[in-house]
């Protein structure tokens, strides 16, 4: 779920945009101010920001200057300016966005769908910590202790599924299917070379063999 801060003077603006946000599933913050928006912002972890320019104590321009002094976090300026001199002030604030008012709740809400869509890209493959074991997918890099380990694409993306499904056991076809792909007819037995070659370059055992049934790696506790 996504969590949205919302900082807006107007009470029944910041209602609406409450309401229609909370509709879609969204977690939505509340602040009134400029000041209670940065206070807001640091007391826990936000996905987007809407944010009205015109604000008492701190304006907008300078929430997002603030925000952006510590984090990439996606910015959609909300306004009734609709002056080009000020959308390109937000722009060079590095706002992600800019909505005018009054605006229209199904754009905005296409527009945040879209921000966070792009913004959230970089994570779909992100890396993953097991013990001393560090993967990262996007780089397509294992290492264990610090120190990378050689293996093959076939036994990166098998020791990558397992570790994506944690705790559960996974069978040869499953693994044949989730790797090799659906209409790969081969022998089973490859799973097990693959695995024993895994568990030889990692040097370290995370895989288990569950006796007639498959492999698993165990979740952490
Ligand atoms: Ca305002």
């Amino acid at each position: 779920m996504y969590n949205i801060l919302v900082v807006e003077d107007e009470q029944d603006i910041r209602e609406i945009l409450k309401n229609y946000l909370t509709d879609q599933g969204y977690q939505v913050v509340l602040a009134e101010d400029g000041l209670e928006g940065i206070a807001e912002f640091h007391r826990k972890s936000f996905d987007l920001v809407l944010l009205d320019i015109m604000l008492p104590k701190i304006d907008g321009f300078g929430v997002c200057e603030l925000i952006r002094r510590e984090s990439e976090v996606p910015v959609i300026m909300l306004t009734a300016l609709d002056e080009e001199s000020d959308q390109i002030r937000g722009f060079d604030l590095k706002a992600d966005d800019y909505v005018t008012k009054p605006f229209s709740m199904p754009v905005l809400l296409r527009k945040i769908a879209a921000v966070l869509r792009r913004t959230q890209k970089e994570e779909e493959h992100p890396v993953i910590v097991y013990r001393s074991l560090v993967m990262d997918p996007a780089g397509h890099h294992v290492y264990v202790q610090g120190e990378e380990a050689d293996l093959t694409q076939k036994e990166f993306e098998m020791l990558h599924v397992l570790l994506l499904n944690k705790g559960l056991v996974l069978t040869r076809q499953k693994l044949l299917n989730m790797v090799w792909g659906e209409d790969y007819y081969g022998e089973e037995r490859i799973v097990d070379t693959h695995i024993k070659n895994i568990r030889k370059k990692l040097g370290m055992n995370v895989i288990s063999t569950i006796r007639g049934v498959g492999y698993r790696i165990d979740k952490e506790n």
